[in-house]
């Protein structure tokens, strides 16, 4: 057992060095022999399934019994031709689910959790799933433990290990705890030991890898709880019960088919074969892939605008989203702390003035962990613009490190607000402390004026706080420098009885383009509440620059949200934009809050106290510098960490569902035409011969289905998706008149192609099953460009926008003309050529389907957003 072992035995057992840690080359070799750092996965299934797959549904079964029957009745040609269509589009479905299976794996290696080691002796960054035994692992806040270790080497080490014992209090962990080689321990109390998939909360660590993938302690859990199942989105969900109900349907309808034309004494064969092939070209069964591609496609799209969707279900929500709680610092703001402004000695001066305080400047300095290296100051923001600005008011960096060595702190923390340092000065002890106003000036006594200590009375009090709201009200963070001296290093002393030296006050300035983009949410009915740690009056100073907020009734402070009930927090919400002085807690209050008002939350984070947040929220998104917990607890990542990502990947998140919604219209419209065609003909013409052979059914399902739906999923940007309010969550994908375009749209598509067929008759029967099989078949390829959009004009969107649908269209056609031009054709499809006239009435009856539906949208009520205001309606 590791944690009963010594380091060496360890080393020995584990053949590595604690130090150096392993060669490149070992690594590869033990990856190699032993395999990865991964959970095992379910095995993925051959191509040989995939295909077999297809197969595995009773009414292609059927048919293909039908077809081999056939060969002993009928022609050997017709039975061969069933089974080679049936084939191809059962190819066409491998092919899809295998690109939506590349997408998806694409995503997951973009998105792969990652572990930093030592290899060659040399720090590197690595996919945590390609971590091996031996390996000399390094931990800091906010990562996830990548594996099993052993622990050589803890400094504050804190780990949340819920995920393996269930229990949520932090563990501290200690690198030098040692156990009797004849003690067995619970995993919760061996302190020399991180677990794979634990969270480091607090301090850093190095490991050696003990164990890794299926031999960890998660590993062994996950053994025994291994039949993940396939988790599909709510559309996906929503749409495969779709299909079932219209395949069910489909199958009545056919078989009714069936029974008439057996009772009007037709040929039973060729009809029992007919019916059937009409039911598996009816049958919806593509939708869901449909949609699982079109979010693929998405996840994609939106990975090249610095968005990556860690799950598919984010691509969809996102286009739901409602209200957006973001960050600011460094999401909204550039995180580009400068000082402006300070207050010494009862003034508020510009940063123009040099400062004539020693102390002002050295405290700042001293204050705070920020380096100063050959490149320059590096490290948070907020002291950085204080160590830069206290170095340009002369501030000797060597000297004052030398003459005020440091020798205790209180580390910063969002919740105090503040942070202390010590520092020795000959025989005294001198403590700085830096923080937010009103976390550091009750703890002041004092006040340094003038170069003297004096009492600090409630006059002066206010006067500093009149002040300080001065700084806020120009956007500034403003920080306060409180000092004392200490006796001894009693940390109870050090933040107590202090004196006020004065203030710094900087500027962060908003991001290009954010404005703007806050300006896109608001058209596009999304609240965004702007969340952070700052002082409301700076907050609410920038929520002015960036339109966010105009008044202070808009902005809510972590206390006053502590007297609130969950329904007054919910009620409050409604007009709250701003939330001032937030800690990570009360964001998922807040989510919770505006989920109680049934609104689609995002929510924003970078922290390793995010993760419940996100987590909570309806989109949670991390930013791409953020720690590793925040990445892999949300499911959208901006690595460009900009808020206007957000509203871009919304925008898309929007596209990618109207898309999915035309592809749904588009396919069911076109099935429901076939069956419209061909039942209207067995019931209305008893006598006549049946308008389409199984063959020709087939075939038509081949060229105006997957392809012409997967084009339109494809379809670019729709320029008016922002003047929309977001959609309800549970908004029908046939909602604002989609039944209502489907149901008149399939029924025309029948309509006009038995107008033809009855034109045809005229010229025989081979002529009139081929102009049914043109008409039906070229109607629908004009009917994916109607499909285009769902209320704009086709020349108003763009005929050659979507080059893709155009290129389908153009080759659907093509194929069209040559199956009843070219002998070959003409024997397998049993189609004849037809003359100009009949051409005409061909492309004539067809194209009439643009000309209903270019109609339809001139009467449109708004044009192009009437489906947001028959919302509001
Ligand atoms: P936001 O929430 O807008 O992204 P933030 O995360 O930077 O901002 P915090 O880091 O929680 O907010 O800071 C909250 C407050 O704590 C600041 O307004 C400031 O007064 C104070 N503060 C921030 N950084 C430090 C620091 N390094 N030392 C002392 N006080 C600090």
């Amino acid at each position: 057992m590791p944690y009963r072992q010594t380091i060496q035995e360890l080393e020995a057992a584990t053949l590595t060095n604690a130090r150096e840690g392993l060669s490149e080359k070992e690594a590869a070799a033990r990856l190699q022999r032993f395999g990865g750092n991964e959970l095992e996965k379910k095995k993925e299934e051959s191509l040989l399934k995939k295909v077999a797959e297809q197969f595995n549904d009773p009414m292609i079964l059927i048919l293909i019994l039908g077809a081999v029957i056939s060969i002993f009745l009928h022609e050997v040609m017709d039975s061969v031709i069933i089974v080679a269509v049936i084939t191809i589009n059962a190819l066409i479905g491998v092919f899809q689910e295998w690109k939506a299976e590349k997408a998806l794996h694409a995503l997951e290696k973009m998105t792969a959790m990652k572990a930093v080691v030592k290899r060659d002796g040399q720090l590197k960054q690595i996919d945590a799933a390609e971590l091996v035994l031996g390996d000399l692992v390094f931990l800091e806040a906010g990562n996830f433990v990548p594996a099993d270790l052993r622990l050589i080497e803890t400094v504050h080490l804190k780990v949340e290990e819920s995920s393996l014992t269930g229990e949520s209090v932090p563990v501290d962990k200690d690198a030098s705890a040692r156990y009797p080689k004849d003690q067995t321990l619970p995993l919760a109390d061996q302190k020399n030991m991180a677990f794979s998939s634990t969270i480091v909360l607090d301090g850093n660590a190095a490991g050696l890898v003990v164990a890794t993938g299926m031999d960890s302690e998660i590993g062994k859990i996950a053994k025994l709880l291994q039949h993940e199942e396939k988790l599909l989105t709510p559309l996906q969900r929503r749409l495969a019960e779709l299909s079932k109900v219209l395949g069910a349907l489909s199958v009545i309808i056919c078989a009714a088919i069936f029974v008439i034309a057996v009772i009007q004494k037709r040929d039973l064969f060729e009809m029992l074969l007919t019916s059937i092939s009409l039911a598996v070209a009816a049958i919806p069964e593509g939708l869901p892939a449909v949609v699982t591609i079109s979010l693929a496609l998405g996840v994609q799209k939106m990975s090249d605008h610095h968005a990556i969707a860690r799950k598919l279900h984010a691509v969809e929500t996102l286009g739901q989203v409602s209200v957006i709680c973001t960050d600011k610092t460094g999401t909204l703001t550039q995180n580009r702390m400068t000082v402006v402004a300070y207050y010494l000695n009862g003034k508020i001066q510009s940063v123009s003035q040099k400062v004539t305080e020693r102390r002002l400047k050295e405290g700042f300095y001293l204050c705070g962990n920020a380096k100063l290296d050959a490149e320059g100051v590096i490290g948070d923001p907020t002291e950085v613009a204080l160590m830069r600005w206290a170095l340009d008011n002369g501030v000797d960096a060597a000297q004052i490190i030398r003459q005020f060595p440091r020798v205790a702190e209180i580390p910063f923390d969002s919740r105090r607000k503040r942070m202390s340092t010590v520092h020795q000065t000959g025989l005294e002890k001198i403590v700085y402390v830096k923080g937010a106003l009103e976390s550091v000036l009750p703890l002041c006594t004092h006040l340094w004026q003038d170069g003297r200590r004096v009492e600090l009375t409630t006059p002066m009090r206010r006067q500093i706080e009149e002040a300080a709201a001065q700084m806020a009200g120009e956007a500034l963070r403003v920080l306060v420098l409180a000092t004392r001296t200490v006796a001894s290093l009693d940390e109870s002393q050090f933040e107590t009885r202090l004196c006020f030296i004065g203030m710094a006050g900087m500027i962060d300035p908003p991001k290009e383009g954010v404005k703007e983009a806050i300006a896109l949410a608001h058209k596009a009915g999304i609240d965004v509440v702007m969340i952070t740690g700052d002082h409301p009056e700076t907050a609410l100073a920038i929520g002015r620059q960036l339109g966010i907020a105009q008044s202070l009734s808009q902005v809510l402070t972590s206390v006053q949200m502590q007297d609130l009930s969950d329904d007054q927090l919910a009620q409050a919400c409604q007009h709250i934009r701003i939330v001032a002085r937030a800690t990570p807690q009360d964001k998922v209050r807040i989510v919770k809050a505006y989920r109680l008002d049934e609104k689609i939350v995002a929510m924003t984070g970078d922290g390793v106290n995010d993760a419940p947040s996100l987590k909570q929220a309806d989109v949670g998104i991390a930013m791409g510098s953020g720690t590793e917990v925040s990445r892999q607890t949300s499911d959208l990542i901006l690595t460009d960490d900009n808020f206007a990502t957000i509203i871009s990947a919304v925008e898309e998140g929007r596209n990618i569902y109207l898309n999915i919604q035309k592809a749904v219209l588009y396919l069911l419209s076109c099935n429901l035409g076939e069956i419209t065609t061909l039942f209207l003909a067995i019931v209305l013409m008893p006598v006549a011969p049946a308008p389409l052979s199984a063959i020709q059914i087939l075939w038509i399902n081949l060229v105006t289905d997957a392809f012409p739906a997967l084009s339109l999923a494809a379809e670019p940007q729709d320029p008016y998706i922002m003047d929309q309010k977001p959609r309800a969550a549970t908004e029908s994908l046939f909602a604002n008149g989609g039944w209502a375009f489907m149901v008149l749209n399939g029924l025309y598509i029948g309509t006009i192609s038995l107008v033809a067929f009855k034109f045809g008759s005229a010229y025989g029967v081979r002529t009139a099953h081929t102009m049914t099989f043109m008409v039906l078949s070229i109607a629908q390829l004009f009917h994916s460009l109607n499909l285009r959009s769902l209320d704009h004009s086709i020349f108003r969107v763009g005929i050659f926008r979507n080059k893709l649908l155009l290129a389908t269209f153009v080759i659907g056609v093509a194929l069209q003309v040559m199956v009843v031009n070219l002998p070959v054709f003409q024997l397998i499809l049993k189609t004849a050529a037809l003359d100009w006239a009949c051409w005409g009435i061909v492309f004539g009856l067809s194209a009439s389907l643009i000309l209903i539906n270019e109609v339809s949208k001139l009467f449109n009520p708004v044009n192009h957003n009437w489906r947001s205001d028959s919302r509001n309606s």
